[in-house]
């Protein structure tokens, strides 16, 4: 029998008291989508479906209550904690969906000096892991422009990366050890290890499942030794972003490690104000950290290969250094956006990709072209470009950016208009080339129309972790997971 909204909510409340089970309608709204600075909600308008009820327990055991019970009764669930996704994952796309908000779950459990490893409950902020480690001389090395609002259990979720991921990796290179729960309240535990040889690593199953497999109740990363006062800054201006992956790509076969590896061109890096001093050029920067020794050298290393490149022209590191400081986004410079882009009713958006070193200028060409040549709204457009800002042995990833006014349409019909025929352009021509659609995102509701073709055969795996842990269908319906028509 399918549960009403009211019976939902008592069910709920029995298991965790009223407190903890939010139905207030303004808050039911704001928690029925992700988008930041989703275009219509900054209107006053929601077009998803409002979920029953917003859960905030207060440990694993309420989280499996709450899950068994939603399983019990089929009820779709969709897993929060920072809520900074940006591509649908929090979208509460069944009527009467529950939130499970673990933001609550806020406490950093141990910081274990020996074992260079820090345990903390989903819903701890990054920033103020980060804040606390730094006192004590260490770092998680994670720093994604979200880490002032984003939460340790949606970084997992969502494998998600950071600014200076070149050296640290991302967060799957970071994870330890984690605690999960799955749809039918079985709690499990991976215990941190360095290393080992004991079947696949399990860790997989959960770090990337954004909702779709488990709730993410507890992490485990490793730390890093901070040592900031051995940063070491260096940038170039350049005419074409095909030589720039070609440096980025000997930094790296080389073996340097820079925390930091970056490429802009002149379009994306005019809206950083590149061009007061790199006019209509590429820039490239980099930053290496760590132990003096290694910092200096790496430095070095990448000035030597740059300087057999003749159209590198040095920029000054101190202007990049001020700029990067200041990359990262709290609370106020984003409700400060979303009143600019309600009143300008302009507003910017990015679609970030990968694709190995043989076909990456090839994926930032034909997205470009492409979007010129068939984009209906070409002229609504004030902004197109993008940046690689994550480099590896293998290739690197790019970052699409694109800005638009909204013209001659209502608020709610901005995200087809614009967001979702751009964004359809670059996965195209990325999957074409051969590429992965989504870097670091996550698929979320907007890109899972092509998990499928991203995946290929191995869609096969996928596939069967969904079927295995969540027959019934109730975890976060849309998300990775195609809903099938
Ligand atoms: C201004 C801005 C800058 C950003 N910069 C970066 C960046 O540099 N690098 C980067 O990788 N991303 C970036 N993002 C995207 C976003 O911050 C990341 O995806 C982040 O990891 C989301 O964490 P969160 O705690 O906010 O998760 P949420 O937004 O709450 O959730 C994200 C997804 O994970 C699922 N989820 C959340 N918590 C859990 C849980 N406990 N268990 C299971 N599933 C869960 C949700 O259902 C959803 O699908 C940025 C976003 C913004 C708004």
């Amino acid at each position: 029998m399918t549960l009403t909204r009211q019976t939902i909510v008592e069910g709920l409340t029995d298991l965790l008291g009223t407190e903890r089970v939010i139905t207030d309608a303004q808050v039911l709204k704001e928690y029925s989508h992700d988008r930041y600075k989703k275009y219509e909600t900054i209107f006053g308008i929601y077009t998803t479906p409002i979920p029953a009820a917003v859960v905030r327990p207060k440990d694993t055991d309420q989280v499996s209550d709450v899950l068994t019970f939603l399983n019990e009764n089929k009820i779709n669930c969709v897993g929060r904690t920072g809520g900074t996704a940006t591509e649908g994952g929090l979208e509460t796309i069944v009527e009467n969906s529950v939130v499970i908000d673990g933001s609550r779950m806020n406490k950093i459990i141990k910081i274990d000096e020996k074992n260079m490893l820090a345990t903390t409950q989903c819903g701890v902020c990054l920033g103020e892991l980060e804040d606390r480690l730094r006192e004590q001389g260490l770092t998680t090395g994670h720093s994604p422009q979200s880490k002032p609002l984003a939460h340790m259990g949606g970084l997992v979720a969502t494998r998600s990366i950071g600014q200076f991921s070149t050296l640290y990796g991302a967060i799957e290179d970071m994870v330890n050890g984690l605690e999960a729960v799955f749809p039918t309240g079985e709690i499990t535990r991976i215990k941190n290890v360095p290393r080992r040889s004991c079947g696949p690593d399990i860790r997989h199953v959960i770090i990337g499942n954004e909702g779709a497999i488990c709730f993410i109740t507890e992490v485990t990363v490793k730390v890093y030794k901070y040592f900031p006062e051995n940063n070491r800054f260096a940038a170039w201006a350049l005419d074409d972003m095909s030589a720039g992956f070609d440096i980025l790509r000997e930094v790296m076969i080389e073996g340097y490690r820079p925390s930091v590896a970056r490429l802009y061109d002149a379009q994306d890096g005019a809206q950083h104000s590149f061009d007061q001093f790199a006019p209509d050029q590429c820039v490239l920067m980099f930053m290496a950290e760590g132990n003096a020794h290694i910092a200096n050298a790496t430095a070095e290393g990448i000035t030597d290969i740059v300087s057999k490149y003749d159209d590198c022209q040095p920029i000054e590191a101190k202007i990049i250094e001020n700029w990067f400081n200041h990359l990262n986004w709290g609370p106020e410079k984003i409700a400060e956006e979303r009143e600019l882009i309600k009143k300008n009713k302009h507003i910017g958006f990015t679609t970030e990709v990968s694709g190995n070193w043989d076909c990456i200028n090839t994926i930032y060409e034909n997205a470009l072209r492409r979007i010129q040549e068939e984009f209906p709204h070409m002229d609504d457009i004030t902004m197109l470009g993008g940046h690689s800002s994550h480099s590896y042995q293998t290739g690197t990833n790019l970052y699409f950016v694109y800005d638009y006014d909204v013209k001659e349409c209502k608020p709610e019909e901005e995200i087809t208009k614009y967001h979702i025929p751009l964004n359809a352009l670059i996965v195209e021509e990325t999957l074409k080339a051969g590429g992965s659609m989504v870097h670091h995102h996550g698929i979320g509701k907007y890109r899972s129309g092509w998990t499928k073709e991203e995946h290929g055969s191995a869609y096969y795996i996928l596939k069967g972790l969904k079927d295995q842990f969540d027959p019934n269908g109730i975890m976060n319906k849309g998300t990775i997971y195609p809903v099938e028509k």
